[in-house]
């Protein structure tokens, strides 16, 4: 998988960092990494945003309720964040 913070190709877990859901490597997920603000990584990172800001969906609204949207984007996801009492009620 390809880490959608730094775009490095490494295992990675599916995690919510920063306020947004996506697949992370461990490095990210410890907030440890640094990336510098040169080359090819400053551009791929500010690609990654633009990309994020189109094609995140927040798993939740701003009133804290399950987005019905992500629920259908993401259902494995969503097993593991929702109860199944939210599951069903945004079917
Ligand atoms: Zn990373």
């Amino acid at each position: 998988m390809t880490c959608d913070n730094c775009g490095l190709e490494t295992p990675t877990k599916n995690a919510i960092l920063q306020g947004t859901f996506g697949a992370y490597c461990s490095q990210c997920l410890r907030g440890t990494k640094r990336l510098s603000n040169t080359g090819y990584a400053s551009y791929h990172r500010s690609r990654e945003r633009e990309d994020h800001q189109r094609d995140t969906i927040q798993p939740r609204d701003f009133n804290g309720k399950p987005n019905r949207e992500f629920i259908h984007a993401y259902p494995e996801e969503s097993q593991s964040m929702f109860t199944p009492k939210e599951l069903k009620e945004n079917e």
